[in-house]
């Protein structure tokens, strides 16, 4: 989940590498390094902390026209200085970047020292140094060289390697983590996210696993570890740099949060046969039978894309009538699943790196049963690697504590149900247009919810030194309840929890007193009277009770200290909705206790380590 990025042409390495850095700062960003060729030998900067702090002790390095840059979260070995990459070999002439986790490094580190090499860092990357450098020293070339030493390894890896002795190569190789070869004239770019390049070039060559890459200024020559060439078409990049800028919000969250309408629009754009009350996705047209005629959903995802997940359960579960088991893709990988003929394996993800996701996946195919995407990045490997899928198409999402790309789920996982149950008949035309001309209503609506943000930030001055939260909903919105502590959790470092509102009194009931919120979803759907029931228990033991609720429920205001109304919607749809003041009120909280909100400490954005 680091950042990678390595250049080779005619402008300066370093600047381009630090303004390469700073956008894949999000990514990991416990420390930043670069090394750079100047004058014959590898100048290496790196350093605890941001890339705005390596950019001020880079020196006299302006000369250089080749380099490599890392922004790292750490795997192995504590975030400082020494462990931050690139790493270099004992004499200094190798420096590697790397993405992953060499999983053999105490063995393969014990076998280089015993042959003389000695390691500076505790980290496992450090072995790829010197394990290049042992076969360098016979090898006709680096790339031959970094062949060889990947052979030995076990693992994960992204990776870029250069050497003083070849100073117009970079070699790159992939097993596992993304990299892309930006494609520009008479000079090449390599970087684990466009994000990094799209400033220089449009033309890119996505790598795949078990490949390696031999980058000069004026050519790429791709192989595989086998050393067979591999022809591949440079793809064009169509997103635009603005999208991923800040465009004048104060930060990355804030701006996703905010671009909810028109992210929603575009889940649904061109999906919605209005006058048949059917949705339509382009990437399950060839597999629509077999995603209709399912037995059972088996669907495997991470963190927020476990929660949508699971309001994808009770929406599927309650409509197509299809039983639809919901895994941690980290637990699913280990613990042999039972698949059986007639499952089909859905894996959701953002970045379509998560590489929980993608091992659960694999393992999924290997049973033999189909496996389909619910993706937000076009052309990632969980994209690639699945039988079909569905793009969410929420455009980039920079802030780590994912946002946008929850309801973008929510609202692809609604178009599934939409078009199962219908096909399936338990939802007849006029069902599903009213579900359509509901979905129509959704931007609005959250516009007006948006429009409520000072309301929310209020509440965030008053509970800004709360040590607790209690977050708790019921069906559909209980999902939402895991979400709002999650988001609670990840960026104000506030204890919060999740839970069924009617389990509250099974354990969780003993933790209110006066100083604990509890934050409820009671919304006027099935379990409205239950919710309502469920706060009185909290008053009657002085808890503070802040609710989301539908306009102008009148015995909810009595009831609470503080009430967050948003619009009414289709309960199957509420979830898109009564999240949005969750994610606002934990940004609140965020900037009212002054922690930084984009880049919440220990956390990082595509998560492709396991
Ligand atoms: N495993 C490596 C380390 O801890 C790479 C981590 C990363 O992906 O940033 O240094």
């Amino acid at each position: 989940m680091c950042g990678i990025v390595g250049y080779i042409g005619e402008k300066c390495a370093c600047d381009v590498l630090v303004e390469g850095l700073r956008r894949l700062e999000y990514r990991g960003y416990d420390s930043a390094g670069v090394a750079l060729l100047v004058d014959d030998h590898i100048n290496v900067v790196k350093t605890i902390g941001k890339v705005s702090v390596l950019e001020n002790i880079i020196h006299d390095s302006k000369s250089a026209r080749i380099g490599i840059g890392h922004t790292r979260w750490a795997t192995h070995g504590e975030p400082n200085s020494v462990n931050a990459h690139p790493h270099t070999d004992c004499s200094g002439d190798i420096a590697v970047i790397h993405n992953g986790i060499i999983e053999n490094y105490v063995a393969l580190k014990k076998k280089l020292s015993c042959l003389g090499h000695e390691f500076k860092s505790q980290t496992d990357t450090e072995v790829l140094a010197h394990l290049i450098e042992e076969f360098n020293s016979r090898a006709d070339n680096l790339e031959v060289a970094v062949r060889l030493a990947l052979r030995e390894v076990d693992g994960t890896f992204g990776l870029v390697v250069m050497s003083a002795k070849e100073p117009e190569v970079l070699v790159a190789a992939r097993r596992g983590s993304p990299l892309l070869i930006g494609l520009g004239e008479s000079e090449k770019l390599i970087a684990s996210d466009a994000s990094a390049l799209i400033r220089h070039t449009r033309n890119v060559v996505y790598m795949h696993d078990n490949e390696i890459a031999v980058v000069t200024r004026n050519n790429v020559s791709l192989k595989n570890l086998d050393d067979e060439t591999i022809n591949r078409e440079a793809e064009y990049l169509t997103f635009n740099l603005e999208q991923i800028e800040k465009g004048g919000f104060d930060h990355f969250m804030q701006k996703e949060i905010s671009e909810q309408p028109e992210t929603i629009l575009n889940a649904f754009r061109g999906r919605l046969k209005d006058d048949e009350g059917i949705a339509t996705m382009g990437g399950l047209r060839d597999v629509e039978d077999k995603v209709t005629n399912a037995k059972r959903f088996v669907i495997i995802a991470c963190g927020t894309s476990w929660h949508a997940a699971l309001v994808g359960k009770y929406i599927m579960e309650q409509h197509a009538r299809i039983p639809v088991e919901v895994d941690y893709a980290s637990e699913f990988r280990y613990r042999k699943p039972v698949l059986m003929e007639g499952d089909v394996v859905w894996a959701i993800s953002q970045s379509g790196e998560t590489l929980d996701t993608l091992a659960a996946l694999r393992e999924a195919k290997r049973a033999g049963v189909p496996v389909y995407g619910i993706v937000n990045v076009v052309g990632s490997t969980i994209a690639r690697e699945t039988d079909a899928g569905v793009y969410i198409h929420a455009g980039p999402e920079i802030g780590v504590a994912s946002t946008k790309a929850f309801t973008s789920q929510l609202a692809v996982l609604n178009l599934i149900n939409l078009l199962v149950s219908r096909k399936r008949k338990t939802l007849d035309a006029k069902q599903g247009k009213e579900i359509i001309e509901e979905m129509h209503r959704l931007p609005e609506k959250i516009c007006q919810i948006l429009d409520q943000k000072e309301r929310i930030k209020e509440i965030a001055e008053e509970f800004r030194d709360s040590r607790n939260f209690l977050y708790l909903g019921r069906g559909v919105n209980f999902p939402v309840a895991l979400e709002g502590a999650l988001k609670m959790k990840e960026i104000s470092y506030i204890h919060a929890e999740g839970y069924p509102a009617a389990e509250m009194k099974h354990g969780p009931i003993a933790l209110i007193d006066e100083d604990m919120p509890a934050v409820f979803i009671a919304l006027g759907h099935s379990t409205y009277h239950k919710s309502l029931s469920n706060i009185q228990e909290v008053l009657a033991r002085k808890g503070k009770v802040i609710v989301v609720a539908n306009e102008a429920d009148g015995r909810l205001k009595d009831l609470s200290d503080h009430i967050i109304e948003i619009p009414r919607t289709l309960e199957i749809l509420s979830p898109i909705l009564s999240v949005i003041p969750l994610q606002l009120l934990s940004y609140y909280m965020a900037i009212e206790r002054g922690c930084n909100v984009d880049q919440p400490r220990n956390l990082a954005k595509s998560v492709t380590v396991e």
